[in-house]
């Protein structure tokens, strides 16, 4: 039993704002609830006795009602919820438009909306929204055209003119829902709530949905993780918000865009996200009617050489490989199949196959313990009856518990085999890519199902210490942070080098003399955003060098911005960057996602290079080091072409430690350590610059 158990599955329904009048919504929602709802309507409207032959009460208080969809003109909707919540009514749909998407006033009333909403303790859906479906007990609270067929999807969208659209094409495709939402302005119930739902609910194979947003990223990815362990989540998601308008200061703030916090967030969540409506329903549908596949092996059987080869191409590009098939298995091939025919993948039974040798052969290749699920595909001929094709493939599904796909191509010919298919939860594709990739979206889910998270670690860190340094910001004209205070890493057990920043050429010799070896040199000021670009760092600088060094740094940054905010010179000890690589370790702070992690190949040309890949923190070790084994250059830091292999567990351990960092002060809008050196002793973050908001502090 989900939370929203009551909200799909009311009693009593008060349509608040019913109408007969022609073309009007409260029209369009009662009669569409008269039509298949097996509960009670009770239309709610001062103005009449009856609507549409129901009788119609004066107010929602006298309904009795356990649900309340709420059409009224925007102006009287906030009265009616309060009057709802008074007669003890907690589910609610508002359909009314005229809120939060229309500017000040409508969101002034989203707002109001909310307030009662609270003190009721309301499960709201929208407003702005088509309404709800359920097919268990027919409601159809809603005013789009069609209503929805049982099935095992449930269905939410931030767009109610697609839920119409998709509704309209699913009653034609025969494919089927459990409920359906149109989540509008997500005011109350946003796409966390539902996932939760229908995570609960029996009913529910596969929760789909097309979002424009994710209203709490964290919460949503938390909730979607435990219900991926058993229901699949496949979400099409668009509306690319701008989150880069905000001061893209540094690296990570110029690559971290809110479509790669979606991406990782949806990929930590354990969603399959689909980039078309094909592919939502292409997965969905397998989801929902076939088993998962043990192995990512695939066999093909064919009728056509062609076809097949386009269909090792398609299985290359998935996750998927194709199948070598075990000893036993080749040698029955052997004995069952035309000699000209073909038993390794794809399994080429020839043109002159009837159902009988299909059915054979996929009978063979399922048994194989080596293959996850197959690929039935075949060209119609004159010796081929796809009915009974279709009826085969149905059976040595079920007799093996394996997935099938089904790519029987033609045009009319193919139309009775594919509905006897679709009836038994088996696509049929023209396309084998199509197929394939259906396929490979019951592997990806087998993969997010044995997922095992673990929590984010928790380091002995000093919390005073670095909430010292943020405060630094307040004494501040601007909002940056720079080398000066590199404390933040000392105090959360990031290493560094040796360094100090001093204000006199005496000074810098000091310190440079006390260093071993020569130094590094850079002007700290945080009007120079990068300190190399203007000649504002020296490497290798000798004891000797360190004076004049100093001065020159100095004049340099005049020449730049003659009034720049200079803190100092920074002296520091020379990390090993040829037997090291310069990588980057960042944050950005995403507004639908929070911290989101960067970590990539660093130094002077990120930018240029993007190697680059994301996660929403807080970090798991686990997830930060997925992330130093995915980028392209990831060979580069196990060493490639006789190089020792960099210090991996540093960087992992980096990431982790700014994850706990950024995670712990909000304040900290973005991060860069850049570049952190890894080398085969370890890691030194040898440049950081942040940006912090004060008012978080
Ligand atoms: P910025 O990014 O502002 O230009 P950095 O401090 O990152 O300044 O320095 C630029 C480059 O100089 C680094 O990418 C690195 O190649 C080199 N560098 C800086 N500090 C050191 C150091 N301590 N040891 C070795 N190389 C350094
Ligand atoms: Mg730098």
């Amino acid at each position: 039993m989900g939370t929203l158990t009551e909200l799909f599955a009311p009693e009593r329904i008060a349509v608040v704002g019913a109408t007969a009048r022609e073309g009007s919504i409260g029209r369009a929602v009662t009669s569409n609830l008269i039509a298949d709802y097996d509960g009670t309507i009770i239309p709610v409207n001062p103005n009449y006795d009856e609507v549409l032959d129901l009788p119609c009460v004066d107010g929602v208080g006298e309904a009795d009602a356990d649900m309340a969809v709420i059409v009224v003109p925007p102006k009287i909707v906030l009265p009616a919820l309060e009057e709802a919540g008074e007669a003890g009514v907690t589910n609610v749909v508002v359909i009314t438009a005229g809120f939060g998407e229309t500017g000040s006033d409508g969101a002034s009333r989203e707002q109001e909306l909310k307030e009662i909403a609270a003190e009721y303790d309301m499960d709201l859906v929208g407003p702005n929204s088509l309404g709800i479906m359920s097919t268990s007990n027919g409601m159809n609270a809603s005013f789009g055209p069609e209503n929805a067929e049982p099935g095992s999807m449930s269905f939410m969208s931030q767009s109610g003119a697609f839920i119409t659209a998709v509704l309209d094409w699913a009653n034609d495709e025969g494919m089927g829902f459990k409920d359906v939402a149109s989540l509008g302005n997500k005011a109350v119930l946003d796409e966390t709530d539902f996932v939760d739902h229908w995570g609960d609910d029996d009913d529910t194979d596969v929760i789909i949905g097309y979002l424009e947003g994710i209203s709490s990223g964290r919460d949503f990815i938390d909730t979607a993780r435990e219900v991926t362990q058993d229901t699949p989540i496949v979400l099409v998601k668009s509306g690319r918000t701008d989150a880069g308008a905000q001061a893209a200061s540094s690296h990570t703030g110029t690559i971290a865009g809110s479509e790669q916090a979606y991406e990782a967030g949806l990929d930590q969540a354990g969603v399959l996200r689909a980039e078309s409506v094909q592919e939502l329903f292409d997965a969905a549908q397998m989801l929902a009617n076939q088993p998962v596949p043990d192995s990512n092996e695939v066999a093909v059987i064919t009728n056509a050489g062609g076809p097949g080869v386009m269909s090792t191409d398609a299985v290359g590009d998935a996750d998927l490989e194709m199948a070598s098939f075990e000893q036993e298995t080749l040698d029955t091939f052997s004995e069952q199949l035309p000699p000209e025919g073909n038993i390794y993948n794809p399994v080429d039974i020839v043109g002159d196959a009837d159902v009988d040798r299909f059915s054979e052969a996929l009978d063979i290749a399922l048994a194989d313990d080596n293959v996850g699920s197959a690929m039935v595909l075949s060209c119609p001929t004159a010796v081929l009856d796809y009915e009974q094709l279709a009826e085969e493939t149905v059976k040595m599904r079920e007799k093996h518990g394996k997935p099938v796909a089904a790519c029987f191509m033609g045009g009319e010919s193919v139309d009775e085999s594919a509905e006897l298919l679709s009836d038994a939860g088996i696509p049929n594709y023209f396309d084998p890519s199509r197929a394939i990739d259906a396929l490979d979206s019951l592997w990806e889910y087998r993969q997010i199902q044995r997922r095992e998270y673990d929590a984010p670690a928790d380091f002995d860190v000093d919390r005073e210490a670095a909430r010292e340094i943020l405060e630094r910001v307040e004494d501040r004209p601007d909002n940056r942070l720079g080398v000066e205070a590199m404390g933040l890493l000392e105090a959360y057990g990031i290493p560094m080098p040796d360094s100090e920043i001093v204000d006199s050429p005496e000074d810098a010799r000091e310190v440079a003399e006390r260093i071993e070896g020569d130094v590094v040199m850079k002007i700290v000021s945080p009007d120079i955003l990068h300190k190399s670009d203007i000649g504002g760092v020296k490497v290798g600088v000798s004891d000797d060098e360190v004076e004049d060094a100093f001065e020159d740094l100095i004049t340099r940054a005049r020449n730049y911005q003659p009034d720049a905010n200079l803190l100092g010179v920074q002296v520091q000890e020379m990390s090993d960057l040829d037997a090291g690589t310069e990588t980057i370790v960042g944050m950005n702070r995403d507004p639908q996602f929070g911290p989101l992690m960067m970590f990539g190949l660093g130094g002077i040309f990120v930018e240029v290079l993007e190697d680059t890949t994301f996660r929403v923190a807080p970090v798991s070790e686990t997830e930060a080091r997925e992330m130093t084994e995915e980028i392209k250059t990831a060979p580069l830091l196990r060493g490639a072409r006789g190089r020792d292999p960099a210090d991996i567990d540093g960087i992992v351990e980096t990431i982790q430690r700014l994850s706990q960092l950024v995670a712990d002060f909000p304040a900290i809008m973005e991060f860069d350590i850049n570049p952190l050196v890894a080398t085969p002793d370890g890691v030194d973050a040898v440049d950081i610059r942040l940006t912090v908001d004060p008012e978080e502090l």
